[in-house]
């Protein structure tokens, strides 16, 4: 018998997701301020922050969820980050064609981490239940990375 679900998790290509740090004033020329100096990683409760390519630190949704605490911005020796009462981050997130529901197999994993409920499941004909983003309701947290067992969620930047 044909492992459905296994079928699809083999297939799924991993994401490799450098993504900026939130309140960061301009990403283009981060590394150009950034000394690598880890305070930001170490104030992260969450863990999520990690040393990406040179050194330099990155949010890696694959270990959990941006709580918006500020304390990484905080820790910040340099003028990097925008005030706290600014947008954290201009994105949200996208399901690529790995996903499960997307394939006729039931899942809702990624909905059930959005506590903003940006991703609802509609019935549909013919099929399981699919997933519809709402994208202004998308906080860009990555809760819902994580949950996902084929890694079919990605983060895009919006403009
Ligand atoms: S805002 Fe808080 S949870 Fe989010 S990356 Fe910074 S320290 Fe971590
Ligand atoms: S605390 Fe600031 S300077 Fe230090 S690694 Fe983090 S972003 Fe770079
Ligand atoms: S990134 Fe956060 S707010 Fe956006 S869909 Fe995922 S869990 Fe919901």
């Amino acid at each position: 018998m044909v492992d459905t679900q296994r079928r699809f998790f083999l297939r799924s290509k991993r994401r490799v997701n450098l993504q900026a740090l939130p309140w960061v004033k301009d990403v283009a020329n981060f590394t150009d301020l950034c000394t690598r100096c880890g305070k930001c990683q170490s104030a992260c409760q969450e863990s999520i922050i990690v040393a990406g390519d040179g050194g330099f630190p990155t949010v890696d949704f694959k270990k959990g969820e941006c709580t918006f605490c500020y304390d990484c911005a905080s820790a910040c020796p340099e003028n990097l980050f925008n005030a706290e009462e600014n947008a954290p981050w201009h994105q949200a997130i996208t399901i690529t064609e790995t996903c499960l529901a997307q394939n006729a197999v039931e899942c809702r994993s990624c909905a059930d981490a959005c506590d903003t409920r940006a991703i609802q499941f509609r019935m549909t004909l013919g099929s399981v239940a699919q997933p519809q983003i709402t994208t202004t309701s998308c906080t860009g947290c990555g809760a819902c990375i994580s949950p996902c067992p084929v890694s079919a969620i990605s983060m895009e930047q919006r403009v």
